[in-house]
């Protein structure tokens, strides 16, 4: 591999001894990657000319590559990238009044199969390595407002981050290191849709934030509309491994909820979901469904979300309905599903506020 975003402080000291060139080149290289953003060896001045000639004949720093860009009126901007093998994905530039999220894929389609999802619909295509979810974040960055205007990464994108958990390890320890980006964990949100051991795991070690995607009251509706991850890993298991959230985890967690017309919309559903809900410190996110062709689902009206809403807050629950951001150009929630190989791109994500904890 020649792709040298992905290495960390370490490794490419270790690359560099074997060019005879001293640690501290390799720390000046990793702040021009990750701190300065800067993709072209040429440019990296404080580099032997002799070395950055070296680096350019054999390495890159990334292969990712933006194919097409795709703006909405608000701003919203979609991205479709292009990986070195011909796979694609997606990434969503969400910006907020003050701050700015990047939303992020971490998987090229994904096995989970969830019936409401476009992403799932596609199917299984591969994990992206960490260069590749890297590549996408700082490309964006490069067409982003400064960076201490950077509210949250989002892992909700394409894919299912915890079922690729080595490289979304490395991206989170490549956008935390201090000579890098240096960026907060709590600025690094992963949804997921409920992969127990790596969740705990990563709970435990990490200070970054999570967005579950619950999605129904009851392990017989998830199964229906989650059968991917409900058979392996049943609701009530889930919601015991969030009852003992780490007490040091910061703030509150997201509870995402997809509302789906006729499926998990009705009051009897919010009720429910109320009282699987209590003793998780969390807060409730309903994302009313983004339809895609071919899903034959729908969102429900808007007097029902509300009345959802009502339902949960009535129990003194906080929760958000989150506005489809970016749907004329599908980047809103789930609409992210990427593109075959030679046709051009399609796939969706979903907005999320900046930085602070709700
Ligand atoms: N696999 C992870 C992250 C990607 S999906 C997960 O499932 O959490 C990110 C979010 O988009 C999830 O909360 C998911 O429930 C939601 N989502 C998927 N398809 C959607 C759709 N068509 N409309 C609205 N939200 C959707
Ligand atoms: Fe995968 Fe998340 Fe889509 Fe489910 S909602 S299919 S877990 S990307």
């Amino acid at each position: 591999m020649n792709d040298l975003i992905s290495l960390n402080r370490e490794e490419l000291r270790e690359l560099f001894a074997g060019f005879s060139e001293p640690p501290f080149r390799a720390d000046q290289l990793f702040q021009w990657i990750h701190r300065k953003n800067t993709w072209d060896f040429s440019a990296m001045t404080n580099l032997p000319l002799a070395l950055r000639e070296r680096l350019g004949a054999a390495y890159l720093v990334s292969t990712v590559r933006i194919e097409r860009t795709l703006a909405a009126p608000d701003g919203t901007r979609k991205h479709a990238f292009r990986l070195a093998d011909g796979e694609a994905v997606e990434a969503v530039f969400l910006p907020e009044r003050k701050y700015f999220s990047l939303c992020v894929s971490s998987q090229a389609g994904c096995p989970l199969a969830c019936v409401f999802c476009a992403t799932g619909a596609r199917g299984f295509r591969r994990h992206l390595s960490a260069a590749e979810i890297l590549g996408q974040i700082y490309l964006l960055l490069k067409n982003a407002p400064p960076v201490d205007r950077l509210g949250n990464i989002l892992f909700m994108g394409m894919g299912e981050p915890l079922l690729n958990p080595s490289e979304l390890r490395r991206a989170i320890s490549l956008l935390t290191d201090p000579q890098g980006l240096a960026l907060s964990p709590r600025k690094i949100v992963v949804s997921t849709s409920g992969i127990i051991p790596e969740l705990k795991a990563l709970a435990a070690e990490s200070r970054i934030r999570f967005a579950i995607s619950l999605n129904a009251p009851n392990p017989e509706l998830r199964k229906k509309l989650m059968p991917g991850v409900e058979t392996k890993y049943p609701l009530p298991g889930l919601l015991q491994v969030l009852r003992d959230f780490p007490h040091n985890y910061p703030g509150r967690l997201m509870i995402e909820y997809v509302l789906i017309r006729g499926e998990n919309d009705s009051g009897k559903c919010a009720a429910e979901l109320e009282k699987s809900l209590r003793g998780i410190r969390a807060r409730v996110n309903l994302i009313p469904h983004n339809p895609f062709p071919g899903s034959g689902l729908s969102s429900p009206e808007n007097s029902r979300v509300l009345r959802f809403q009502e339902i949960l807050k009535s129990q003194g629950r906080i929760v958000f309905i989150r506005e489809p951001r970016g749907a004329e150009i599908q980047a809103a929630c789930g609409q992210l599903a990427g593109t075959k190989k030679a046709e051009s791109g399609e796939q969706g994500a979903k907005g999320e506020e900046p930085g602070a904890e709700g």
